[in-house]
């Protein structure tokens, strides 16, 4: 299946909505039965046919079609936001006395959930550097039930052989989970690399527009079947119709938005990668980059995040590159069409409070304007400096 033909045509029905090119939003709650029989009948298939829209609706299932076969999954659930999708499909095969491997420094709510919330439940988590597949090995216990993987990971974007990690998983019977929000469904496709689910934050690329929150998970029919009828039900973090028909509508611009950020996000970082007032570029398709031979196997596209260490005295310096920027917005999140920037200094009162990130680091978010602007507004920021 093409990837226009997925995104403009599959899961629409469009003869049973009076041939409406978008379809609607079927803003329900409920569905009525002719009779007890239908409605006994139906209620045996709630995970199936939309009942009650704390489980399934048409809206969202036309986008659940779309993002399964984005993602080359037998199916997926879409949830209101990234965090739900993530802690449901954890959640969902993991019970008191389980061990996870986690990867070191992912996104800040996923590590609240690995570090903190599952611990409170008995479920053991190691945090390891995933750079090398040896140290998930050498963690490797007789109740590890689970690997968690984002690659490249927030803030550093540092990757997992994700094929290596599967295979491992198999060996030994593990469950593989990937957060692949950095690179989108259209970039990177973890379950052809044996990964058994995917979850994204589609409040970045995936609606792409800055003004919904939501998530998805996608896996197998099976996996997807028994996430709905536990933590998806049970927590009741599904995506409302309209908030589907919001992503469906970011979807269709998914290719030609991701082209675009792409190449900006090429030049600008090449642009830094040569500024004498910038340290370190942190990006998978950097020159510099350690993990080039894995960005070549497993990310198809460069996409619009980087972070770099600026070469500065203090993080009142940092500031005022950040304060004297004007086209970039200070903001969290990233994957709309704005350029944003979000310095790591913001987490810190001096220097010498060190965290895990160095307080010299600034994330980017690279949005839709031209790149020659961006450019420039970097250029006249740095020169305050
Ligand atoms: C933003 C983000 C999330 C969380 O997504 P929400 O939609 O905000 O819940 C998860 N993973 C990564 C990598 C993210 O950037």
């Amino acid at each position: 299946m093409d990837i226009s033909y997925i995104i403009n045509h599959l899961g629409e029905d469009r003869e049973n909505y009076f041939n409406s090119v978008t379809p609607p939003i079927y803003q329900n709650v409920m569905y009525t039965f002719q009779n007890t029989s239908e409605m006994r009948e139906r209620i045996q298939l709630e995970s199936e046919i939309p009942f009650y829209t704390r489980g399934l609706n048409p809206t969202g299932d036309i986008l659940r079609k779309k993002i399964a076969a984005l993602e080359k999954a037998e199916d997926a659930l879409v949830f209101a936001s990234g965090v739900t999708a993530i802690s449901a499909g954890v959640l969902a095969n993991v019970q008191t006395g389980d061990h996870i491997i986690c990867v070191q420094k992912p996104y800040a709510w996923t590590n609240r959930l690995m570090t903190e919330w599952l611990p409170r439940f008995g479920v053991e988590v190691s945090m390891v550097n995933g750079v090398d597949l040896e140290n998930f090995q050498s963690v490797l216990q007789k109740n590890t039930k689970l690997i968690f993987s984002e690659s490249p990971n927030s803030w550093t974007f540092e990757q997992q052989d994700l094929e290596a990690i599967a295979n491992f998983a198999k060996e030994n019977k593990l469950l593989t989970i990937v957060d692949n929000s950095f690179a989108s469904p259209l970039y990177q496709n973890p379950i052809e690399l044996g990964i058994d689910m995917v979850a994204h934050s589609a409040t970045k690329y995936i609606n792409g527009h800055s003004d919904a929150l939501a998530g998805v998970l996608c896996g197998t029919k099976e996996m997807m079947q028994k996430v709905f009828k536990s933590e998806y039900m049970t927590l009741g973090g599904m995506l409302s119709p309209f908030h589907s028909w919001l992503l469906l509508r970011g979807l269709r611009t998914l290719p030609i938005r991701l082209k675009q950020v792409g190449e900006t996000t090429t030049q600008i970082v090449s642009f830094l990668e040569n500024h004498p007032k910038v340290l370190k570029v942190y990006y998978p398709f950097s020159n510099n980059e350690p993990q080039k031979e894995l960005t070549k196997k497993q990310l198809k596209s460069p996409t619009g995040q980087f972070s770099i260490e600026i070469k500065a005295n203090s993080i009142e310096e940092v500031e005022t590159f950040c304060d004297t920027l004007q086209r970039f917005l200070l903001a969290v999140s990233w994957g709309g069409y704005e350029s944003l920037v979000f310095p790591a200094c913001i987490l810190y009162q001096n220097e010498q409070e060190t965290q895990s990130l160095p307080w010299n680091m600034v994330r980017f978010g690279i949005g839709l304007e031209e790149p020659e602007v961006l450019i420039k507004d970097l250029e006249q920021a740095f020169s305050q400096i």
